[in-house]
């Protein structure tokens, strides 16, 4: 238990921290952070997603598995279907097991040229059972350094975006498009998110979150299966797979465009409200 001056202490510092991304409003209520039941979701055949990000990330077409499928009328994001699609559904097996056997599956990596600079596979963090999830793009120096996602500048900075929710960090659940650091922490090239994704996308299904919290241009590219970018994706919901996908900046863009906190915290109200709304 807190003592007073340790709560009024802590209470005056979340405040500055919200005042300093410009809410002008809080969350009211709790949010319940936890899955207690097997997620729900229809059935559908076995066998992995053959579908990847082929092109994305305005980068070269893909070398590896076949592109997704294309949406008819599309429009000009070049839209395919969200690989999520073609994944089996959570059959309510334990996600904690679930996930111990993906990363028993990746073993120690060789599959595209990221291991050749990784000092270790940066899996993923946080609760296996949780509703609310974060997607970045790749693992940076001090990721590659301590094996956990977002522990750098921008990492602290996601912590206390999520505390500012209302949430503690490791009520979350926090991964990847790439499990290996890029080098010079450039952007995963088309085919490396290709050979990777699949991988972070069992561990959502595994997971089964109520919502994901896509941070940046990859991680929104990759699940939503398009090639539309942040600017124009963030602060709308798209559903797939019974699951809610909130595309918004990365906090490394935040660090360096501050005024564009404002943006985000607007996007995470509407994660909040919606994770108090479906119970
Ligand atoms: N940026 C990311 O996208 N992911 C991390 O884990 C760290 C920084």
């Amino acid at each position: 238990m807190s003592r007073p001056d340790d709560l009024a202490g802590a209470v005056r510092a979340r405040l500055e921290w919200l005042l300093l991304l410009g809410v002008d409003d809080l969350p009211l209520g709790p949010i319940r952070v936890h899955q207690s039941l097997p997620a729900p979701g229809p059935r559908l055949e076995a066998g992995l997603p053959s579908v990847v990000q082929a092109g994305l990330f305005g980068g070269d077409p893909i070398v590896g598995p076949a592109p997704p499928r294309a949406v008819p009328g599309s429009g000009t994001d070049g839209e395919t279907a969200s690989p999520l699609q073609g994944l089996p559904a959570p059959d309510g097996s334990d996600p904690v097991a679930a996930l111990a056997a993906i990363r028993q599956e990746i073993g120690d990596c060789r599959r595209c040229r990221l291991c050749e600079g990784r000092t270790q596979i940066v899996f993923g963090v946080g609760d296996p059972r949780a509703r609310l999830m974060f997607v970045g793009e790749g693992p940076g120096a001090d990721e590659d350094r301590q094996g956990e996602p977002f522990v750098g500048r921008a990492g602290q900075l996601l912590t206390r975006i999520i505390e500012s929710m209302g949430l503690r960090r490791q009520e979350v659940y926090i991964a990847n498009v790439v499990k290996c650091r890029p080098p010079e922490n450039r952007t995963p090239l088309p085919d490396e998110a290709g050979i990777c994704s699949p991988f972070l996308l069992r561990q959502i299904m595994a997971i089964h979150p109520r919502v994901i919290v896509c941070l940046g241009t990859p991680a929104a590219q990759t699940l939503l299966g398009t090639r539309a970018t942040i600017t124009r994706l963030r602060g709308v919901f798209k559903e797939v797979r019974g699951i809610r996908i909130m595309p918004t900046f990365h906090p490394a863009y935040l660090l360096r465009n501050p005024a564009a906190k404002k943006e985000v915290w607007e996007d995470m109200k509407k994660v909040i409200a919606f994770l108090q709304s479906a119970g």
